[in-house]
């Protein structure tokens, strides 16, 4: 065998391994091992049909220091790194035959907030109020997509988007400065998911009217569309005032 690679063998070789590192970078999302996507096929029948890949387990979660237990759902998209998870609530003594109507969010990732509790933005408070209101509910959802970080922008752009607005620039203009766009956020793969559940109406909690027509035109009725309005902080109020006044948001 020849040590000397062609171009196209190059070219291949280089391809394959981009193709593994997407892959590894989307199963280090949720830390779990890519399973085959026939494999799941088979465990899943028609419903996986949708997607590459699902899997689901029970979650128990300590919120507000008691336990509680979630139905967990983690999807992935024909994109290797287009994974999301569905954390859904069910009282158990709900009635059974009632047409009950899911209180969903659907809640893009933030390391920063999600994980540090930043300030700069309201994501943690966000997430905490949404888990609040779906373990009261009887049937409720959060959807949580780590591919909308930064408003879909990614990890990078929402930092060096933050250094531009350590220079004075709201987080509209910020994200203007870097060539990134204001907002780059998909809504199919929740919607997907919404479908695989079997909640095709809903009540959404979002303050974002844009959030609310991305779902009507993947034929997700929201029938009803919930405030979450969170206490302002030093180091958000602009980035709040900002989505009021720039972004149309309901706040
Ligand atoms: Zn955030």
């Amino acid at each position: 065998m020849s040590s000397v690679m062609t171009v196209k063998e190059a070219m291949e070789a280089r391809s394959a391994k981009r193709s593994l590192s997407e892959r590894m970078r989307a199963s280090a999302i949720f830390g779990i091992p890519r399973a085959d996507a026939a494999t799941a096929t088979e465990q899943e029948g028609a419903k996986s049909e949708m997607f590459l890949d699902i899997a689901r387990t029970t979650l128990p979660i300590e919120f507000q220091g008691r336990e509680v237990r979630l139905e967990a759902h983690a999807y992935e998209d024909d994109t290797a790194s287009y994974q999301a998870m569905a954390v859904v609530h069910r009282n158990p003594n709900a009635s059974t035959d009632s047409d009950l109507v899911p209180l969903v969010r659907v809640h893009s990732g933030c390391v920063t907030g999600d994980i540090f509790h930043s300030l700069r933005c309201d994501c943690y408070a966000q997430l905490q109020l949404s888990l609040e209101k779906i373990i009261e509910s009887d049937l409720g959802m959060i959807i949580y997509l780590p591919h909308h970080e930064g408003r879909g922008i990614g990890l990078v752009n929402k930092i060096k988007a933050y250094a531009a607005q350590d220079r004075g620039l709201d987080t509209v203009d910020a994200n203007l400065s870097i060539g990134a766009p204001i907002d780059a956020r998909d809504y199919e793969l929740p919607a997907k998911i919404l479908k695989d559940l079997g909640f095709e109406k809903i009540r959404l909690m979002s303050n974002n009217p844009l959030k609310i027509e991305a779902m009507k035109r993947f034929d997700i009725e929201v029938i009803e569309q919930v405030r979450t309005v969170t206490q302002p902080s030093e180091h958000n109020e602009r980035y709040l005032s900002t989505k009021r006044d720039r972004m149309a948001h309901k706040l």
